[in-house]
């Protein structure tokens, strides 16, 4: 075993190790920074996460309670603005009884445990807890490839393991869980959603303690590289495992017919904009 008792399971980990069991290995076993490069592609990269980040923050602010008005005025990046009035027209079209912005938890994950970092949890006036996410994605992926995403597996998951505790008047059934994610580069259609049940809330639950238990199962050394060397055309350690010292550029990405999961949410997801918000269950 490799990986400490104390060690907690994420979307983004277990998406890493999901895509290339090596990357996982250097990123969080061996916390290999990344190689030294200041290539065009990582700066566009970093430009993006600059962007989104700031959408984020604003979104958080705004369900914070800052007034609307003074949080566009304060956007200096037409394109934040244009993300920021999709996200507020998308909102004002809820109405929810309570909600939980950039809310934490933490679950037994079997020997384990995970956390989650929701954009936004609320509650329905009817009970119906919702999991909001926001996307800056350039384009809004097929539906088959965000079901399989970890994040897509353990937020409904994490979130009624966790519901009696920040809920606790209210009895959640699976069927009352709902995950959206919004796609704030597109006016129209721009919402994904994943209805949950008991069925799923049981393979989520085998999945996820499965993977985890694979994992922690791997010795230093033996954690393989992936086979599909796309994934490594823009991966930040291709120089360390012989595959590219060049990365590829996000329009290469984005013209490719099956995309590989470049996913700069995923990063902005572990960001966390109100320290001390996490509550371990
Ligand atoms: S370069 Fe490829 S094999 Fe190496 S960690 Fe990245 S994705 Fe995995």
């Amino acid at each position: 075993m490799t990986i400490n008792p104390d060690f907690v399971f994420s979307a983004n980990n277990l998406q890493d190790y999901q895509d290339c069991p090596r990357r996982f290995e250097l990123k969080y076993l061996l916390k290999q920074r990344w190689p030294a490069e200041e290539s065009e592609p990582v700066l566009e990269w970093e430009h993006e996460l600059e962007l989104g980040t700031r959408f984020h923050q604003l979104v958080y602010q705004y369900l914070s309670g800052l007034p609307e008005e003074a949080l566009l005025e304060s956007i200096n990046d037409p394109d934040v603005e244009s993300w920021f009035r999709i996200f507020l027209a998308f909102y004002s079209q809820q109405e929810f009884s309570q909600t939980f912005p950039e809310f934490r938890v933490r679950v037994p994950l079997g020997d384990y445990q995970a956390v989650a970092v929701y954009d936004l949890l609320a509650l329905t006036p009817d009970n119906r807890l919702l999991i909001l996410d926001w996307k800056t994605a350039k384009k809004k992926p097929q539906r088959s490839k965000v079901s399989d995403r970890m994040q897509t597996v353990l937020y409904p998951f994490a979130a009624l393991e966790s519901a009696h505790n920040f809920l606790p008047d209210i009895s959640l059934s699976p069927e009352s869980i709902e995950m959206t994610y919004v796609y704030v580069r597109q006016a129209l259609e721009n919402t994904l959603t994943f209805n949950y049940d008991a069925q799923k809330h049981a393979e989520n639950r085998s999945n996820l303690e499965t993977l985890a238990a694979e994992i922690a199962a791997l010795e230093l050394g033996d954690f393989p590289l992936t086979d599909d060397k796309r994934r490594c055309k823009y991966c930040v350690y291709r120089s360390l495992c012989e595959r590219g010292e060049n990365a590829g550029s996000l329009s290469d990405i984005e013209g490719m017919e099956t995309e590989p999961e470049l996913d700069l949410d995923a990063l902005l997801g572990s960001l966390d904009f109100e320290a001390g918000d996490e509550i371990a269950f």
